[in-house]
């Protein structure tokens, strides 16, 4: 039996309906860009494995220093003790983030990141004895699939079985070009109806939305808004963060600092699962009493795992790296090229780029759903000519790893091109 065909007999895949879904391609090997299958046919992944692995697979300096960790602490239990990795990921990212950002708190993904930040924005308040349970969030958002992530994720593909079941969560409008004001008058209104506690975003671009991107200058409008009125603000970066925007964070290009910031995907270069949440000494203090009941009663079993942080510790190396930064400049050039090219093309609606982030919008006769017709039109064909992309319904987006070579970026762009003429 092939692996594809082991695979249906036990696996159950993300995001799948395996009555109608075609069996996963079975990835035996990786390094750069590229991927093999098991009958050894080769693919560029476009998309960093779900934008995860910005350095390439299987690269040598993670791997080094993830061995090294294993073979002196692989992993201890973080509550009541601590180690080197841990303070060194904090040490680092204080470089990193944010002036405002003072403490970080260790978890496994991006959903449970952005947990901890929903329950540390509604617990505050409860800490303070001010009644506020409302989060406010964007149409379209994209939070992740754990049960507070999800009631603050907009795309209702995702959450429609357990509408009903959800905290409180009030959505407004995303400010991009020509609905800035839409959106400012929306938040405004909510923080006057409601009790908000906070109010989280996806910043300057909403990944799974189908990267739909926004001002800096109208988020630091939002975060203003929010902070005149106490409403914590909670940016989620899990996809942006790491240099995908062009800068560190996506809050780098933004004048207002956030209270909390939500970190995973590219954190560990994708090797090993782990997530960060960080926060402003304001936002600890809440929690900081002789009182036990103040304190944050979350956390995870592997919470802060040695080898998950010596990969962070080496992911941050790579990409502070002079030749990681002018590779990102390379992408972005390169993409800003393509955007050009094709954005009169009679097929196509609007293109877009931010950092290594381009994203195309592609002419539909019928509205596209998020996994409809043309979707998967575009995906088989793809794959059919060894590309990983997963378009958005009529959107088709590139977020390459950084050492991507300007051939293989080539070879993306080109069969777009054709994907355009075939649909
Ligand atoms: C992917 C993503 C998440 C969820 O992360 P998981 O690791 O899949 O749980 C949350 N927020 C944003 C912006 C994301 O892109």
């Amino acid at each position: 039996m092939t692996l594809t065909e082991k695979d249906s007999q036990y696996l159950w895949h993300p995001y799948t309906q395996h009555k109608t879904s075609q069996t996963p391609i079975a990835i035996s090997r990786g390094e750069g860009a590229l991927l093999w299958d098991e009958n050894n046919k080769e693919y560029i992944d476009a998309i960093a494995s779900w934008w995860v692995n910005p350095f390439g697979h299987s690269n040598k300096y993670i791997a080094d220093a993830i061995y090294k960790q294993l073979t002196t602490l692989e992993h201890v239990l973080f509550g009541g003790f601590t180690h080197e990795p841990a303070i060194k990921v904090a040490e680092k990212l204080m470089e990193i983030l944010p002036k405002n950002q003072q403490k970080i708190f260790f978890s496994d993904n991006g959903s449970t990141a952005v947990e901890v930040a929903i329950k540390v924005a509604l617990q505050y308040f409860f800490n303070k004895n001010e009644k506020r349970t409302t989060i406010i969030a964007f149409e379209n958002a994209f939070h992740g699939d754990t049960f507070a992530a999800m009631a603050a994720s907009g795309i209702s593909f995702y959450t429609q079985a357990f509408q009903g079941m959800f905290i409180d969560v009030v959505r407004i409008p995303v400010p991009v070009k020509g609905q800035e004001q839409k959106s400012f008058e929306a938040l405004k209104n909510v923080i006057q109806s409601h009790n908000c506690a906070g109010f989280i975003f996806e910043p300057l671009v909403q990944g799974a939305a189908g990267m739909v991107m926004y001002e800096a200058d109208a988020l630091a409008k939002l975060i203003q808004i929010c902070k005149e009125n106490k409403v914590l603000t909670i940016a989620d970066e899990v996809m942006t963060g790491f240099g995908k925007t062009g800068k560190t964070f996506a809050m780098d290009y933004v004048s207002e600092d956030p209270d909390m910031i939500c970190l995973s995907k590219a954190l560990t270069g994708g090797t090993i699962p782990m997530a960060i949440t960080t926060f402003t000494q304001d936002v600890f203090d809440a929690f900081y009493d002789d009182d036990i009941n103040k304190a944050l009663f979350h956390g995870h079993t592997f919470t802060a795992n040695p080898t998950g942080c010596a990969a962070a510790l080496a992911s941050i190396d790579l990409l502070q790296t002079d030749e990681m930064q002018t590779n990102i400049e390379r992408i972005n050039k390169s993409h800003l090229a393509f955007q050009k090219k094709i954005k009169n093309h009679a097929k196509v609606i609007t293109a877009r780029t931010l950092g290594v982030i381009f994203a195309v919008e592609i002419k539909s006769d019928s509205e596209e759903s998020y996994y409809g017709s043309m979707r998967n039109k575009l995906y088989n064909f793809f794959i059919d000519k060894g590309v990983i992309l997963r378009p958005v319904g009529n959107i088709v987006y590139i977020l390459p790893p950084y050492i991507m070579t300007d051939n293989q970026l080539e070879k993306v762009y080109k069969t777009i091109e054709e994907a355009i003429e075939m649909v």
